[in-house]
């Protein structure tokens, strides 16, 4: 049942006129604030979550290893924070490409942090909003730990492209989704059929510019375990048939996103950029403890969510440094 918050009655003539301020209107004006977006689903859908994701690991679309590895982190329970969950809020938010100036040995360098890897603040605002609003209302709110991606598809906020991304209107590919508990019940389960965007019938850009080629054009899901993504948010070497010249961001990579033409527009308007001084570079090429490394350095992975790669970034830093004379990505 939909919650009555404010309903004013104002006398014109004999007739009364009703302004009626509901849950989700309120959600709906606080998130476009923030030029985000939501939808809802009920809480019986985990289930089919849960179905979905482990066919895809039974059916051996993803390997066990990788499966283990990458989604044995979801929890497909609420918390016990929120005791009788009724509903799940999907959040996508447009998000800003990153990229990082420093000098090392007197030349410029600029590396990229993708959108959607700097997720903290945008998670605290999204569930500030949430508590705000549902807490007033004697709800409760808790952070939802579930395959965003594949959530956000089956509740319609976004559609899948072709690289496997999700894409959501007015925000392409560059969308943090983030995803709370509830026991407020929304009126409204937008739960619905999985869809690609039909402007990928005819495309094949993300493909041909895949530097692992691990797009495959018979399947939504891409070879997880061959995309750079995998090999460098994980320790080890990575393998030796990915070239130098296929990294291209301090984590995760953008090929597929910047030659996607439904990402054009916010390729260039939403970059942010971060200045690294030289001796806090040599800090991380130098493999220094992060415990002693300088409050600034440390403040600056905080703030880009960088610190919990940070064992990985001398590795990562230094094949982008070796191999800086690729042609810049924008
Ligand atoms: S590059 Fe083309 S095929 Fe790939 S996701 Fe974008 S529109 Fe779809
Ligand atoms: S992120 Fe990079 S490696 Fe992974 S699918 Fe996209 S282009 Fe390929």
């Amino acid at each position: 049942m939909q919650i009555l918050l404010k309903k004013q009655h104002i006398s014109l003539s004999d007739i009364k006129v009703a302004t009626i301020e509901t849950i989700t209107e309120i959600l709906q004006l606080e998130f476009k604030k923030l030029h985000a977006k939501f939808r809802t689903v009920k809480i019986i859908r985990l289930k089919d979550l849960q179905v979905e994701l482990n066919t895809w690991r039974n059916d051996g679309v993803i390997p066990k290893k990788f499966f283990e590895q990458n989604y044995g982190q979801f929890l497909f329970y609420p918390p016990d924070t929120v005791q009788n969950a009724r509903s799940i809020v999907i959040i996508g938010i447009l998000q800003k490409i990153i990229c990082v100036e420093f000098f090392y040995k007197g030349k410029p360098y600029q590396v990229v942090i993708p959108p959607t890897y700097v997720y903290s603040d945008v998670r605290a605002t999204c569930q500030g909003i949430l508590s705000n609003v549902l807490r007033k209302n004697g709800f409760s709110v808790d952070r939802a730990i579930l395959p965003m991606k594949l959530l956000a598809v089956r509740s319609g906020l976004g559609k899948y492209g072709k690289n496997n991304l999700c894409y959501v209107d007015g925000m392409g590919s560059f969308t943090r989704l983030e995803g709370f508990y509830t026991n407020y019940e929304f009126p409204k389960d937008d739960w619905c059929e999985k869809e690609i965007m039909v402007q990928c019938k005819n495309c094949s850009l993300c493909q041909k510019a895949c530097p692992t080629q691990c797009i495959p054009d018979d399947r939504i899901l891409i070879h997880a375990d061959h995309c750079l993504t995998y090999f460098n948010e994980n320790e080890g070497n990575f393998p030796t048939w990915v070239t130098r010249q296929s990294h291209n961001a301090l984590v995760g990579c953008l090929y597929c996103q910047i030659v996607c033409p439904q990402n054009k527009k916010y390729l260039k308007f939403y970059q942010n950029k971060i200045n690294f001084t030289e001796e806090e570079i040599l800090f991380i090429l130098r493999k220094t403890p992060k415990e002693h490394i300088p409050q600034t350095l440390a403040k600056k992975l905080i703030d880009l969510d960088l610190d919990e790669y940070y064992s990985l970034l001398e590795r990562n830093l230094s094949v982008l440094i070796q191999s800086n004379d690729s042609p810049p990505l924008f």
